[in-house]
């Protein structure tokens, strides 16, 4: 340009000059109308050139806007799939408090509010997660709280959204701990039970302990009777402790069973060896009828289920037989105990193969049960991929049925 103007200049003074020294206007015309045409052309030039660099702009504005954009819906997609995948819920609210985006797992949790382009107000149907998008919101700043909807726990975490030093919004993450929760309210009812249990015994011990101890002229049947008392409480003890030990290690992530391939007819004759005893004692028949087969089991962990379930049915057995029944069925092998006990009503069923959990409490300590027998067993038998039922009725007996899968 700067070149092309002092051509230009030099060939305005060339005119000038030419008209100076022979005086012809046509000449100097013909010059001047040469020259405009030439700027004509130069500024046509110009302009071309000018017009091909804004569109070279424009095409390349185009093409990073276009990149930017593809670059926003590539890390959008990301944001969802994230966070349909997070196992927990997302609610964004902007800056002028419209729900932005709540992800599957909110709406799963809280099926009632209709969330698409509303206010977050719409959340006021749910009020303690309500009061805390509103407050997160009012305050923007990092909030945590843990709140109750519908028997349910939420944990609530809010982040808030800067751009620089403008608020644009709240990031809320909503986790479900019911799961968490409950194990608490499990593990604080269970210490408080595992407390009492052994309380009772112990001040049991310390009575007899300090009568004997106070009394050295009681008459030796009547110490007799006391000492019997005591060793009867310390082997309750004994089993409560030992029956708290499996449940601990039963609780254990690293939990696993010994697995081998063994004929059950075996594990299941050895236990009957061991408890046959008792039942001895209490004038009771043992019978068993078993089909022998090949199962892949734990035998220690397995022969402590049937432990339980035989001795169970000699406790809550006065008189009659305990049948032990097994046979193969299709992909199964079933196992039978039956006893001619007291039976257990319908309502309980349920109950039974809960810890500590007994029907009749004092007939239980009578036989010196710690309550965890057949929490003990359904957890042995569930590990075995198989499963545990019963069938009673109350003052006839009881069948626990017993399901393990045949695996070739
Ligand atoms: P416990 O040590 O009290 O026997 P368990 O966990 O083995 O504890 O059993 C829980 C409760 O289930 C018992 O207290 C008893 O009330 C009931 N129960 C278990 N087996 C039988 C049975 N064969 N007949 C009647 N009641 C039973």
């Amino acid at each position: 340009m700067k070149s092309n103007n002092g051509y230009i200049v030099i060939s305005y003074l060339f005119a000038i000059i030419v008209f100076l020294i022979f005086k012809d206007a046509v000449l100097v015309a013909f010059l001047l109308l040469l020259l405009l045409t030439y700027h004509l052309y130069d500024i046509y030039q110009l302009k071309q050139s000018f017009l091909k660099e804004i569109a070279d702009t424009e095409g390349n504005l185009k093409i990073s806007i276009q990149k930017e954009k593809q670059k926003r819906l590539e890390n959008y997609s990301q944001f969802l799939s994230l966070s349909q995948t997070l196992g927990s819920g997302l609610i964004v609210v902007n800056d002028l408090g419209i729900i932005d985006f709540v992800n599957k797992d909110v709406k799963s949790y809280f099926i009632e509010v209709d969330y698409e382009n509303h206010e977050y107000k719409t959340f006021s149907l749910i009020k303690p997660l309500y009061k805390f998008i509103n407050e997160s919101y009012l305050l923007e700043s990092p909030l945590r709280k843990q709140i109750m909807y519908n028997d349910k726990y939420y944990d609530l975490v809010n982040t808030p959204i800067f751009e620089g030093r403008f608020f644009k919004g709240c990031l809320i993450i909503v986790h479900d701990i019911t799961a968490i929760k409950t194990a608490e309210k499990f593990q604080k009812q269970f210490t408080a039970d595992v407390s009492h249990e052994l309380k009772t015994p112990l001040s049991v011990l310390k009575g007899f302990s300090e009568i004997l101890d106070r009394d050295i002229n009681m008459d030796s049947k009547q110490r007799v009777e006391f000492i019997g008392m005591i060793k009867k409480e310390v082997n309750r003890m004994e089993t409560i402790i030992t029956d708290l030990l499996t449940i601990s290690k039963m609780d254990r992530l690293d939990y696993e069973l010994k697995l081998e391939k063994q004929d059950i007819t075996t594990v299941i004759n050895d236990t009957i060896n061991l408890v046959k005893s008792f039942a001895v004692e209490k004038n009771l028949k043992i019978s068993h009828n078993l089909e022998s087969c090949m199962l892949n089991i734990d035998a220690t962990k397995l022969s402590l289920a049937f432990i339980n379930l035989i001795k169970n049915a000699i406790n809550y057995t006065d008189e009659g037989v305990i049948k032990i029944k097994g046979m193969i069925k299709e992909k199964n092998y079933i196992v039978k105990i039956t006893d001619t006990g007291i039976g257990i009503d319908n309502s309980e069923v349920e109950n039974i193969f809960k810890r500590f959990y007994r029907i009749d409490s004092n007939r239980s300590r009578e036989t010196g049960g710690s309550g965890l027998g057949l929490s003990i067993t359904k957890n042995v038998i569930l590990r075995h991929e198989g499963t545990i039922s019963v069938d009673s009725v109350l003052n006839k007996g009881t069948t626990f049925i017993i399901s393990l899968p045949i695996k070739k």
